[in-house]
C-alpha cells in the first residue's frame, strides 16, 4: 500500500491512496531537496542535575526550516524518513552535527554529554556501527560524551540482535538510554538484561504528577533498584521540579528550564559558568 509506493517516487502514485499517503509522497521529495540543499538543523535542549541546577548535557532534536511552510516538527517528517528509508541519512546528519557540537562546547570549555536520538530502523542498520566509528573519527569527538537514546520498541522481540548490537556500542564507549521509558511494552523484568546506562521518564508521567503520583513512583523506584541514571522528561512546574528533587531523580529537561535553540542561543541564554570563578578557587586563602 502506500508504504510500499513511498519507497519509490511520486512516480508509482495511484489512485487507491488516500491523501495523507500523497501528502506524505511530497513530503518524501522535499525532504530529499530538504537534505541536499541543508535546510535540516539541529537545536540543543539543556538537560539539567536536579540537585546543582547546573546543565551537564544537551538533547539534540532535528529541525527542518521548511521555505514555504516554516520550521516542520520531527513528529511529522521523523516517521516519513523511515519509511522511505531517508532515516540513516537523516541520523547521520544529526549525529554528525551533534558529535562537532560536543567537540566545539568542550574547546569552550563546557564539557558537555549530547544525546542523540536513534530510530528503530536506524538502530538495526546493518552500517550503523561503522557510521558511528566514522562520524566519531571524523569529528573527534569523545564517544563517552555522546549518548544514544533508543526507545523500548527497540528493545521488543530482538533480543540476542540488540543486546549484541548494545554491548557492541557500550564497548566503542557511547552511553545508551531508553528514551519514552514507561510508554512502550518492554518486559520490565528483562531491563537489566540491557546494558543502559539511562532512563528517560517520559512526560506523560511527570504531567501524572499532579493526579496519579503513585505510578510515577513506581517508576522511579524502579529505575532506583536498576542503578541507572534517571532524566525526567517534559518538566514544565516548579512543583514537579520539587517532587523530582524530594524523590531522588537526577537529571531533567523541560520548558521550566528552557527548550531546544539553535547552538548559538543555547550558549547566548545559558553563558559557559564562570571560569574565572573556578580559576579562582586555588588562590583562596588556605590553598596554594
Ligand atoms: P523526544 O526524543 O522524546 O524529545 C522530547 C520532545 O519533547 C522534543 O520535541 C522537545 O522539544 C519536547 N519537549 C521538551 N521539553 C518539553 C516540555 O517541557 N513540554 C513539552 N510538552 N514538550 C517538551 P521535538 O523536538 O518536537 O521532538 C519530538 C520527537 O521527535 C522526539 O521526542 C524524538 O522522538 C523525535 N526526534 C527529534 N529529533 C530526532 C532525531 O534527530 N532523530 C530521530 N530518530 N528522532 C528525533
Ligand atoms: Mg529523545
Ligand atoms: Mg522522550
Ligand atoms: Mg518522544
Amino acid at each position: 500500500g502506500a508504504k510500499a509506493a513511498g519507497r519509490g517516487s511520486a512516480m508509482r502514485f495511484r489512485p487507491e491512496m488516500t491523501a495523507s499517503a500523497q501528502s506524505r509522497l511530497e513530503l518524501e521529495v522535499e525532504l530529499r531537496r530538504a537534505l541536499a540543499q541543508g535546510q535540516i538543523s539541529v537545536h540543543y535542549q539543556p538537560r539539567v542535575d536536579v540537585a546543582s541546577g547546573r546543565i551537564v548535557g544537551a538533547e539534540a532534536l532535528v529541525r527542518w526550516h521548511h521555505p514555504e511552510r516554516g520550521m516542520v516538527p520531527p513528529d511529522v517528517f521523523i516517521s516519513v524518513c523511515e519509511d522511505c528509508g531517508l532515516i540513516c541519512e537523516l541520523g547521520a546528519l544529526v549525529l554528525e552535527k551533534a558529535c562537532a557540537q560536543q567537540v566545539a562546547w568542550a574547546a569552550a570549555g563546557r564539557e558537555l554529554t549530547v544525546s542523540v536520538n536513534l530510530s528503530p530502523r536506524q538502530f538495526f542498520h546493518a552500517g550503523l556501527i561503522d557510521e558511528i566509528d566514522a562520524i566519531l573519527k571524523r569529528t573527534g569527538c569523545d564517544p563517552r560524551r555522546i549518548e544514544l537514546e533508543i526507545t523500548e520498541s527497540v528493545l521488543l522481540g530482538h533480543d540476542d540482535r540488540t543486546v549484541a548490537a548494545l554491548e557492541a556500542l557500550g564497548r566503542m564507549g557511547l552511553r545508551i538510554a531508553i528514551d519514552d521509558f514507561g510508554t512502550g511494552y518492554s518486559n520490565l523484568a528483562y531491563l537489566h538484561r540491557y546494558p543502559v546506562d539511562t532512563l528517560k521518564i517520559d512526560r506523560s508521567f511527570i504531567r501524572a504528577l499532579s493526579d496519579r503520583p503513585a505510578i510515577t513512583e513506581m517508576i522511579v523506584t524502579m529505575c532506583r533498584m536498576l542503578g541507572v541514571t534517571m532524566v525526567a522528561e517534559g518538566v514544565e512546574l516548579a512543583r514537579q521540579l520539587d517532587w523530582l528533587r524530594d524523590h531522588g531523580v537526577h537529571e531533567y529537561q523541560g520548558w521550566l528550564f528552557g527548550p531546544a535553540v539553535p547552538p548559538d542561543a543555547f550558549d547566548k541564554r545559558w553563558p559557559i559558568p564562570a571560569l574565572t570563578a573556578a580559576c579562582a578557587v586555588p588562590t583562596a586563602p588556605g590553598t596554594v
